[in-house]
């Protein structure tokens, strides 16, 4: 098969693009749909710290990759790695070595920041501990948090993470799903400033999971794919199988689940107070939407090792 754009052979198909490209314009697309992303999601940015967040994976890896080559000729810019160390045997010390590669390749700063000291535990002790809860329910909450914590303490004006396209469209499906659309308005990227969040953008949601890991490999960028030993036990398999056979039969799934998230929270914005108005929880301060986070409930829950109710 030919790239559709030059006699190169192709690398790649796109059926929601209705195309094949070979490795040069793969690329050259990737770098294009990024940068777009970037205008839209940083429109104006008159410099400070960009926080990246690197796990050590493709995506992530991919992101930071192309964040850096986008703020190359930005002397006002700084740039800072952040990696979350969760704690899990066998999975995270090899993604950490690939992040630090990563970083030093990049010639960034890298900061871990690890759950043992900031939670009090790691995602192995709380999935031994609350072993009738899905572990990525508290490890992705408390991941968010302290990457968050992390970008804050750098100082970052915004935080770059390595969402794909089909990790948003799986949460657009999961808050459908789940009838969570007040969580609409949270998902990255986000349009304002909330008090103690640093926004997060996600520039890579233009990129398909399988062209991000292309990306990775043909760039030759340090990372690790191994899977979690947790991850079997996440409800985000079954949004992705669905998902991946959603887009199977009906190419551009993952782009409409994106337009829909994108008019919800249109609408939402209309209704007052629709985004549901961001407080801070009672006992780290950090964001809440209610009186108490949920990294807190889940710690707490870790003390008594009882099973939530965990607000949302
Ligand atoms: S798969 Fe789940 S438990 Fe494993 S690192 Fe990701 S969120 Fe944490
Ligand atoms: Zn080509
Ligand atoms: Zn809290």
């Amino acid at each position: 098969m030919e790239c559709g754009r030059c006699d190169a052979p192709a690398i790649v198909d796109r059926p929601y693009a209705g195309d094949h490209l070979c490795e040069r314009h793969l690329r050259r697309s990737i770098e294009e749909r990024f940068r777009r992303a970037m205008h839209r999601q940083l429109p104006r940015f008159p410099g400070g710290t960009v926080a990246l967040a690197i796990s050590g994976g493709k995506d992530s890896a991919t992101a930071a990759t192309l964040a850096t080559a986008y703020f190359r000729r930005r002397p006002n810019v700084r740039l800072v790695a952040l990696t979350v160390d969760e704690g899990i045997a066998g999975y995270r010390p090899p993604a950490i070595r690939a992040a630090a590669a990563l970083a030093d390749r990049l010639g960034v700063a890298h900061r871990i920041v690890r759950a043992a000291d900031a939670i009090g535990a790691t995602t192995d002790e709380a999935a031994r501990r609350l072993d009738r809860v899905a572990p990525c329910s508290f490890c992705g909450v408390w991941r968010r948090q302290l990457l968050n914590r992390g970008a804050r303490d750098e100082g970052a004006d915004v935080l770059v993470l390595g969402f794909n396209l089909d990790d948003l469209a799986q949460t657009v499906l999961m808050n459908l799903a789940r009838a969570e659309i007040a969580r609409m308005p949270r998902m990255a990227p986000h349009r304002e400033r909330r008090p103690g969040l640093v926004p997060r953008i996600a520039p890579l949601g233009d990129v398909p999971e399988r062209e991000a890991f292309l990306y990775a490999r043909l760039a030759g960028l340090p990372f690790d794919h191994s899977e979690c030993p947790h991850a079997g036990r996440a409800a985000r398999n079954v949004f992705r199988d669905v998902l991946w056979r959603l887009e199977g039969e009906i190419p551009g799934t993952r782009q409409a689940l994106l337009r829909t998230h994108g008019a919800i929270v249109a609408l939402l914005g209309e209704t007052a107070g629709g985004a549901g108005a961001p407080g801070t929880c009672v006992d780290c301060g950090e964001p809440a939407t209610g009186t108490r986070c949920r990294g807190c409930a889940y710690r707490e829950a870790l003390k008594t090792s009882v099973d939530l109710p965990v607000p949302s």
